[in-house]
C-alpha cells in the first residue's frame, strides 16, 4: 500500500550546523504495535496505510517515505543542574514535518531509530517499556487538555536491547509541535555562535509566536512567550498532580509542550515533595519544586538569548530580568484560577486561594487521595449526600467536616445550580489518570507476555478521563498496598 505522508521540512532547511543528516538503522523484524488512526488523519496521512507493511517499514525506520529528510537535531542541555555543552538526538530521528488539516505545523520523529552522531555511549535504541508508557501518557495528557506530544505509533523491533537486563526493543512515533527546546538554544550560545542563536529564535518565533514577529521587539516578546506558556504548562501539570520527573532543560520544548515522558508518574496521595524518579536522590524534581525549576530553565534560556535581548549587556539583562519577572504573577494566577475551578467556584474571592489550600492540607496530612478527592468532591457539591464518599478519603473523617463546612458557606455566595456545578467540577477534576501500577501492569503484560490487550484497553479509557466509565471503576482506584510503585525508570 503506498503511504503518503505529505512532509514539508522547514528544519532540515535550517544551516547544517543544526543537525545531522542519517537514516534510521533499520531493525530485524518490525511489528506494527498501534497506530493512533485519529491523529494520522489529523495529519493527513492515510491511517490505513500507514499500517500497512509498507507503513511499519517506514515507522521502523526500515524505509524512508518519500518526501522524508531524515536528521538528528543537535542541542545541550542541563542535566540535574550541570551543563552538557552537546546532548543532541542521540536515539532520535526527525523523519521531517507536515502540516497537518487544522494548518499546524508538526514534526514527526522516530524514537529509539539507531545510533547517531549525537549517542555518545548509547545504543540508540529504546526499550519497549518505556515506548508503551510514552504513548500512554503523552496521550493521556493530551485527552486531560494539557499541551503534550503525540503517539502516531509504536513497533516492536524484534531486537532485544541490552539495559539492566535484555529487553524487547521498540520504536516510538512522535509528533510534536516542534522539537526545540531550551537546550537547543543553549548548544549555540556555549558554542559563542550568536547567528545560529538569532536563526534558530527567528524560526521559533515564525513557528510558534508569530505574534511576536510583528513587536517592536520580537527576542523580548518571544522570551515573554515562551514564559506564560511554561507558567500556564505547569500550572496545569500541578492541578493534576502530575509529575515530569526530568524536567532539565533539553526536556523543555519552546512550543509549551510536555515533552519526555521518562521517569513521570502521577501522584496517588497528595504530597508536595513526591518524587518517583529513581534518580532524582534530592528532590530537584520533586511535584511541588516544578515550578521553580521551570523558572531556572526560563533562565537558562534568557541567557542564551541575551544577546538578542538588547544592543548591550546591560539593557539585554535588563530585559531578560523584566521578562522573568513575568514568571511567578503568570504562574500563580493560572494555578489559583485552576484550583477555584478545581473546588467549584466560578468567581474569584480574596479567600479561595487559602480555602483550597486548606483542602490539599488536608489531604497531606491524611494521605487522600489526588484524584480521588477531586473527583468525590464533584459529587458533594451537587449535595451533602456525597460527603460520604469524602469522609472516606480522609484517616481523620472529621477533617473534611470543618473544612467542608466554610466550603459551602463559599460555594452558596454563587449562584449556580448544583447540577451544573457538579458538571463543571467533573470537567476539570478527571476520574482516571494513567496511575503508576495500572502502567506498570499493562506493560508488564506487554513486555512478558507479548499480550496488548491491556495496554489497549488502559488507552481507551484514558481517552475519556472525565467521563465515568461504568465498569471500567478498577481503573479510577489507586493502588492496593502491594501495588503501590514506589519509583519509576527513564528506561533509557
Ligand atoms: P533523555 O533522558 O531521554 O532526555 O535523553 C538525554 C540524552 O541522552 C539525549 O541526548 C538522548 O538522545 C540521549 N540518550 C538517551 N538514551 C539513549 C540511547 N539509548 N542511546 C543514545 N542516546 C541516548
Ligand atoms: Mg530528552
Amino acid at each position: 500500500m503506498n503511504v503518503r505522508i505529505p512532509f514539508d521540512n522547514s528544519y532540515a532547511r535550517l544551516p547544517d550546523r543544526f543537525y545531522a543528516r542519517l537514516n534510521p538503522t533499520p531493525v530485524a523484524a518490525p511489528r506494527l504495535i498501534r497506530v493512533n488512526r485519529g491523529l494520522a488523519e489529523e495529519l493527513g496521512i492515510d491511517p490505513e496505510a500507514l499500517a500497512s507493511p509498507e507503513g511499519v517499514a517506514i515507522l521502523s525506520g526500515n524505509a524512508v517515505a518519500e518526501g522524508s529528510e531524515p536528521l538528528a537535531q543537535a542541542y545541550a542541555g542541563h542535566q540535574f543542574g550541570g551543563f552538557s555543552p552537546q546532548l543532541g538526538d542521540g536515539r532520535a530521528i526527525l523523519l521531517g514535518e507536515v502540516v497537518g488539516r487544522d494548518g499546524r505545523r508538526r514534526d514527526i520523529q522516530l524514537k529509539g531509530s539507531g545510533a547517531t552522531p549525537f549517542s555518545r555511549r548509547g545504543d540508540g535504541r529504546a526499550a519497549l517499556g518505556p515506548v508503551l508508557r510514552e504513548y500512554l501518557i503523552s496521550e493521556a495528557m493530551t485527552a486531560l487538555g494539557v499541551p503534550s506530544t503525540r503517539a502516531l505509533a509504536a513497533v516492536t523491533t524484534g531486537e532485544m536491547v541490552r539495559r539492566d537486563t535484555m529487553l524487547p526493543g521498540g520504536i516510538f512515533t512522535r509528533v510534536a509541535a516542534s522539537h526545540i527546546r531550551v537546550g537547543t538554544f543553549q548548544y549555540f550560545a556555549a558554542r559563542g555562535d550568536q547567528e545560529a542563536v538569532r536563526i534558530l529564535a527567528d524560526y521559533a518565533i515564525a513557528r510558534h509566536y508569530p505574534d511576536a514577529a510583528g513587536s517592536g521587539r520580537p527576542y523580548r516578546a518571544f522570551l515573554d512567550g515562551v514564559v506564560a506558556r511554561q507558567a500556564d504548562l505547569i500550572a496545569q501539570w500541578l492541578h493534576l498532580g502530575f509529575i515530569h520527573g526530568v524536567m532539565n532543560t533539553d526536556n523543555t520544548a519552546i512550543s509549551g509542550e510536555t515533552i519526555d515522558y521518562g521517569p513521570c508518574a502521577f501522584m496517588d496521595h497528595y504530597d508536595s515533595r513526591a518524587v518517583f524518579s529513581s534518580i532524582d536522590y534530592q528532590g530537584r524534581y520533586a511535584y511541588g519544586n516544578q515550578p521553580n525549576i521551570g523558572f531556572w530553565n526560563l533562565t537558562r534560556l534568557a541567557e542564551a538569548l541575551l544577546p538578542l535581548l538588547g544592543p548591550d549587556e546591560e539593557s539585554g539583562l535588563a530585559e531578560a530580568k523584566e521578562s522573568l519577572a513575568g514568571f511567578a504573577p503568570r504562574f500563580q494566577a493560572a494555578y489559583d484560577r485552576g484550583l477555584r475551578r478545581k473546588i467549584g467556584l466560578a468567581g474569584d474571592d480574596e479567600s479561595d486561594t487559602a480555602l483550597a489550600h486548606g483542602l490539599l492540607t488536608l489531604m497531606a496530612e491524611n494521605t487522600a487521595d489526588f484524584t480521588l478527592t477531586f473527583r468525590a468532591l464533584c459529587e458533594a457539591a451537587a449535595g451533602p449526600e456525597g460527603d460520604k464518599a469524602m469522609h472516606a478519603l480522609f484517616k481523620d473523617g472529621s477533617a473534611y467536616g470543618a473544612w467542608a463546612a466554610r466550603w459551602r458557606a463559599r460555594l452558596s455566595t454563587e449562584d449556580v445550580a448544583p447540577e451544573g456545578r457538579q458538571a463543571a467540577m467533573q470537567s476539570v477534576n478527571p476520574a482516571f489518570i494513567p496511575r503508576n501500577h495500572i502502567v506498570e501492569q499493562v506493560i508488564e503484560s506487554a513486555v512478558t507476555a507479548e499480550d496488548f490487550g491491556p495496554f489497549d484497553e488502559f488507552l481507551e479509557v484514558l481517552a475519556r478521563p472525565f467521563d465515568d466509565q461504568p465498569g471500567r471503576e478498577r481503573y479510577a482506584l489507586p493502588p492496593a498496598p502491594g501495588e503501590r510503585v514506589l519509583q519509576t525508570f527513564c528506561g533509557t
